[in-house]
């Protein structure tokens, strides 16, 4: 289904209920008050929804399209759907096609079957999907989704996406105080953007079929080394293979109908490892698109005869992969408020802005760290491929300059003849600090927008941006209740911004993130948290000052927060037990008979050898070495197989994540060094898995 004879602009989001579609479809009175739903996100009554169902079922059906769902973004991680057929029966035992308002804008899947954290047991498990018309409509596989939000008939939420909304909503009515403060009337609404940079790995399918652990788990579990990693660095950005580059194209097209703005791909650091990034859009939009981006990637994959893995750590001893979340605000009257401006005035509003994301990322960083919190992403924060456990924020050094100035009342110079004066002059030329290639630090200011590196490739975004969207709300929230009472705005406002940066000036960090002196300095001068694991940053959510800032800007209740913390713990102690369970699972069926049946042909050539009179020295010594390191890889699963079956009855929640984590996953760390150490010794063909080689290179 190529797309090669159009041009792209004549396909691009020919499969959404876009604005566009809206506008050439509705009556206009109808018309505008979706726009204003859109914009505003005031509800919409009964009889324009029948309208807009009916004009997008009559286009989803052009389309070819026969059912619709309401898609939504549960706890799992992953989106979740259920398809109804858009057919109703009439009088005479036909079938009409039918869509209502009702049907359009809430939809009942039954909630029972998804994570809530204990939310729903005390409660009939009834759950309903509530429209999104912030993120448009689309065609996928012969059917119309329709963005949704997911909740409890009590009220509870029970998705990403709604808080997600919420969040921007109170960032817009907190960032709208600040610029009513600087003067500006015009803006009605602050926006969030995000642009999510993807990375990702393409296996050939044939061997990723050979691989239990790549199947079940999305990781592999064992795997010596091979004798090539990524040490020659030649793959970053290096030349793409022919048949990546076919699955690219084929991928950015599906991508492009979807009305999904995939910008740039290139070849990432790890061998076989590669990236997309999208043009930045709304964030509850990226949010959606970063979802479809994963499906679609990993549907297009197949079509190739190869597999995506969007695991954080697929593969031991090359880079694991992430996702960079770009995050910025702009005002609707056309301003990136974190564009440092050209006028004394935007510099200090840009400054304003600045800060109360230094303070926020300091007094919040442990909501930061946990917002990346997963069981695969802990192989990666840390580990010298990725950001360090602790948050700290990087400004760059002219900007760092600037803010220094600033704290000491004086003058900014950038050359030696040229001074400047903080709020009274234009600062020449604006830091845009192009020296953060190093890629270490976790919260990186790139010119115009902050860039957050610590999730996992397989996170949704919508965690983080929440976080992100309500700390600085709460900032700024304060900077106003300061501000607006100050009868002098400029003095009040300088006085806050200096006492900002002297209490909050140690989360930001320049230098490398990966050096081990970082980490001590963080830890023990700068007093900055190091939560080093999962199970060390989730319990912070429950932290009660976190909890009332939720609570202030009703984004989260307290019982949200506790379920979420406890679906998160599950997931945790889940992921870690069906791990162990498929290493012993290999272990016993596949490493242990493959390791006797090699030994046995070596004893077998031993005993032939010597019946001819020829010394057999090196097959004995292999089959006792093999002898020796196979007992030791059973005792190794035995005791994993009683750990697990250990952590069965341990407390639920945090004490049994815990265990998961400091018993099981540490005898599965053992367990691993064994096997791999086995196969090194092991022919090829007697090992019963594909090597790390042919999964790496065989593309
Ligand atoms: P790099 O690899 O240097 O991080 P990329 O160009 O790959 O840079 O990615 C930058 C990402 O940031 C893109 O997804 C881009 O759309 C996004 N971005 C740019 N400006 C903004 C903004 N104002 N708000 C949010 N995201 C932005
Ligand atoms: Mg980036």
């Amino acid at each position: 289904m190529s797309e090669q004879n159009k041009s792209v602009s004549e396909f691009f989001g020919c499969n959404v209920f876009s604005d566009t579609v809206m506008r050439e479809r509705l009556p206009k009175n109808v018309y505008k008050s979706v726009l204003k739903t859109k914009q505003l996100g005031t509800a919409l009554d009964s009889e324009v929804a029948d309208v807009v169902a009916n004009a997008m079922k009559d286009w989803a059906v052009e389309k070819g399209a026969t059912h619709y769902t309401h898609w939504f973004q549960p706890m799992t991680g992953v989106t979740a759907e259920k398809h109804d057929a858009f057919i109703s029966p009439t009088a005479d035992g036909g079938a009409i096609l039918e869509f209502s308002g009702k049907e359009l804008i809430k939809g009942e899947p039954d909630a029972s079957s998804f994570p809530s954290g204990g939310l729903r047991a005390t409660f009939e498990a009834r759950g309903y999907t509530a429209w999104d018309p912030t993120s448009c409509a689309f065609i996928k596989d012969d059917s119309l989704y329709i963005p949704t939000a997911f909740c409890s008939y009590t009220g509870e939420i029970l998705d990403k996406k709604t808080p997600l909304l919420r969040s921007m909503d109170v960032v817009s009515e907190q960032a709208l105080r600040i610029l009513r403060l600087f003067g500006n009337e015009r803006a009605t609404r602050v926006t969030t953007t995000v642009g999510a940079e993807q990375e990702y790995f393409l296996i050939d399918k044939k061997y990723y079929d050979m691989r239990e652990d790549l199947v079940i788990t999305g990781r592999t579990l064992f795997g010596a080394k091979p004798p090539k990693g990524q040490e020659l660095e030649d793959h970053y950005f290096g030349n793409i293979k022919q048949r990546v580059s076919d699955y690219m194209k084929d991928l950015d097209e599906e991508l492009w109908k979807l009305g999904i703005y995939s910008k740039t791909k290139h070849n990432e650091v790890a061998p076989s490892q590669h990236e997309l990034a999208p043009i930045f859009t709304t964030a509850n939009i990226a949010a959606d698109h970063n979802q479809l981006t994963m499906e679609i990637m990993k549907k297009t994959a197949l079509k190739h005869g190869l597999v995506c893995l969007l695991h954080e750590k697929p593969f031991a001893g090359v880079n694991g992969s992430g996702k960079h979340n770009n995050w910025s605000i702009c005002s609707n009257d056309g301003q990136n408020l974190l564009d440092p401006g050209a006028t004394p005035q935007d510099n200090l509003q840009f400054l304003t802005f600045l800060c109360a994301i230094i303070k926020g990322v300091h007094e919040y960083a442990p909501l930061l760290r946990l917002s990346a919190a997963s069981a695969g992403n802990d192989h990666r924060l840390g580990a010298n491929e990725a950001p360090p456990a602790v948050v700290s924020l990087f400004i760059g050094s002219e900007l760092q300059a600037v803010i220094d100035a600033l704290e000491n009342g004086s003058k900014f110079s950038p050359t030696p003849d040229n001074e400047f004066e903080i709020g009274v002059d234009a600062l020449p030329n604006f830091p845009k600090d192009t020296t953060d290639r190093n890629r270490t630090s976790p919260f990186a200011f790139t010119g115009n927008k902050f860039e957050f590196r610590m999730l996992g490739s397989a996170d949704s975004i919508s965690c983080t941006n929440t976080i992100i969207n309500t700390v600085v709300a709460n900032e700024l929230c304060q900077f106003a209740d300061e501000l607006e009472k100050a009868d002098n705005f400029e003095k009040a406002l300088k006085a806050l911004l200096i006492k900002t940066i002297k209490n909050h000036k140690q989360i930001v960090f320049n230098g490398n993130g990966y050096a081990d002196e970082w980490i001590d300095e963080a830890v023990n001068v700068r007093k900055l948290p190091n939560l080093v694991s999962t199970v060390d940053a989730l319990p912070e959510y429950t932290r009660p000052e976190f909890v009332s800032m939720f609570e202030k800007f009703k984004v989260y209740t307290a019982t949200e927060i506790n379920s979420r913390t406890e679906i998160l713990l599950e997931n945790y102690s889940k992921v870690i037990n069906i791990e162990a369970l498929t290493m012993l699972d290999m272990c016993n069926k596949k490493i242990v008979p493959a390791c006797i049946k090699y030994t046995k042909s070596m004893c077998d050539a031993v005993i032939s050898k010597n019946a001819i009179g020829i010394e057999a020295n090196l097959e004995r010594k292999l089959a006792q070495k093999l002898t020796q390191l196979t007992e030791d890889i059973a005792e190794a699963a035995a005791a994993l197989d009683k750990k697990v079956l250990s952590a069965q009855s341990q407390a639920e929640g945090l004490t049994m994540a815990k265990y998961y984590r400091n018993e099981v996953f540490a005898q599965m760390q053992k367990l691993r060094l064994l096997v791999d150490e086995t196969e090194t010794m092991v022919a090829e063909e007697a090992w019963p898995f594909p090597s790390y080689s042919a999964l790496l290179y065989s593309i």
